[in-house]
């Protein structure tokens, strides 16, 4: 079991997710606690949402268009903040950091967007360093990490290739290599098969699934039900802001 409030084993179907009494704080890497977020506008994009991932998780987030599922992962990486409840993330309570913190927090997080959001102007190679070199690391140190990085993505023979100059597949495993060069202990992936076909799909699937067993704690928003079936990890759902399990 990778998430501490349950796994596919429960089969009750479309239950609220509530707080797990059983779910040690110490375990958990990711903490919802009573989470609402009403933007200024007035909209609710989540409405009093309690959820644990444990370190080492792997779990899929589902849900139609508007039901949350983007304001959950912003809150996640402190693009919003949350109007009442707790985030927090690796020991760092979200709603509380600024300036440098929140940098801190940014370097434990790996982000994958559905678009990729390559610098068409670099090669992959330079995508994927720039969040080192963003970071002050060593030019030693990024070269030493660049090869396996690559490598684990299955990109080494397009490491001076341009963004252009790859298909949809291959650009988003660029960005899968970009959002996990600093070995961030948690990978956030936002629709990240969006745009592919199944058999990409199915190869960023693998990676991610890699990258858990190495050890990261992985969140997928997803729409892809295929994706979600394959991979037999936990599965939550959002619907209006509210967060229920799925089995
Ligand atoms: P999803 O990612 O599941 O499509 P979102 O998290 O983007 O859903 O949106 C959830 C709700 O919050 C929607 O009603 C949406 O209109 C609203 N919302 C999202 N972002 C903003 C924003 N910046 N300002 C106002 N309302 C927003």
């Amino acid at each position: 079991m990778t998430t501490a409030f349950g796994h596919s084993t429960d089969r009750t179907t479309h239950q609220q997710v509530t707080p797990n009494a059983s779910a040690t704080q110490s375990s958990a890497i990711v903490q919802f606690r009573g989470v609402t977020k009403t933007y200024p506008n007035g909209s609710r994009g989540l409405f009093d949402v309690s959820l644990n991932v444990t370190r080492g998780g792997f779990l899929f987030i589902t849900g139609p268009s508007g039901a949350g599922k983007s304001t959950l992962l912003k809150l996640l990486y402190g693009a919003e903040r949350p109007t009442s409840g707790e985030v927090i993330v690796d020991q760092l309570n979200i709603g509380q950091l600024r300036g440098d913190r929140l940098s801190l927090l940014r370097r434990r997080i790996g982000i994958v967007f559905q678009d990729y959001k390559l610098i068409p102007s670099r090669t992959v190679s330079e995508n994927i360093a720039f969040v080192l070199w963003a970071q002050g690391f060593t030019r030693k140190e990024i070269d030493r990490r660049l090869p396996p990085t690559l490598k684990l993505v299955g990109l080494q023979h397009k490491a001076d290739c341009f963004p252009e100059e790859l298909s949809g597949g291959e650009q988003q495993r660029v960005s899968l290599a970009r959002a996990i060069i600093g070995t961030p202990p948690v990978l956030l992936a936002d629709e990240p098969t969006g745009n592919l076909d199944p058999d990409n799909s199915r190869q960023v699937l693998k990676i991610l699934t890699k990258l858990n067993a190495m050890g990261a704690t992985v969140i997928v928003t997803t729409h892809d039900e295929q994706l979600v079936q394959m991979s037999n990890q936990p599965v939550v759902q959002l619907r209006e802001g509210r967060l229920y399990r799925n089995f």
